[in-house]
């Protein structure tokens, strides 16, 4: 598997993350970019990528600008705390691009890699501590990124940050508690059921609706027999 990495502004070929991915077994392409003039970074980039023609792009800080203002071509772009409100004029990668962004980065605000993610649908993950993105299990996502079979598909993102409540709340009308209630989203957008009041034991008549965005709005009123 090759690589093109783009290392970031003032840094040099050959520091820990590319270090770390040719101790893995990767070919690493790893250039020297002009630190002051970004378009020719960009042209000599674009160059060797032509030439290689890498399986996976990955950029770094000012090299994850970088990244994203190359032609557009099929290989799969890994960005790291990318700098691309600083430098470039590309404001989307593919949906497909993985970027690695720490919130306790001080150099590259990490709400800039999550107007990213959301503009391109790309997969936004909170590795590290820093700026630099060296430690040990940073490097091993960064492995595990570019490892990740390349496909045109968004990659999911995992369970735990989709916007779905779990559970909601209604006031029984027969005694004013409020009783929360879990929430089946299996069962459709639009759940009506009846359930005892576990306070009061009155029936009530549950109406559940799920938007679109997972926000769940519950409504009860008394069964009437
Ligand atoms: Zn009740």
């Amino acid at each position: 598997m090759k690589i093109l990495f783009l290392h970031g502004w003032h840094s040099v070929p050959g520091g820990v993350k590319p270090s770390y991915l040719i101790q893995h077994g990767l070919e690493v392409i790893n250039p020297k970019l002009d630190d002051d003039d970004f378009d020719l970074a960009v042209q000599s980039a674009q160059e060797l990528f032509d030439l290689h023609q890498p399986d996976v792009v990955v950029g770094s800080s000012r090299g994850g600008a970088v990244a994203m203002n190359l032609l557009p071509h099929d290989s799969k772009i890994v960005l790291l705390c990318p700098a691309w409100k600083k430098w470039g004029l590309a404001h989307h990668v593919k949906p497909n691009t993985i970027i690695l962004h720490s919130r306790l980065d001080d150099v590259v605000p990490f709400q800039d890699s999550v107007d990213l993610a959301r503009e391109s649908q790309a997969t936004l993950l909170d590795v590290g501590h820093d700026h630099r993105l060296a430690d040990p299990q940073t490097l091993e996502v960064l492995l595990w990124a570019c490892k990740l079979p390349a496909t045109s598909e968004p990659i999911p993102e995992p369970d735990d940050q989709l916007p779905l409540s779990e559970d909601a709340s209604y006031l029984c009308d027969s005694c004013g508690e409020e009783i929360v209630i879990p929430l089946d989203l299996t069962e459709g957008s639009s759940q009506t059921y009846v359930e005892d009041c576990p306070v009061c034991c009155h029936a009530n008549i549950i109406h559940v609706h799920i938007d679109s965005n997972g926000h769940a709005s519950v409504s009860a009123e008394p069964e009437q027999d």
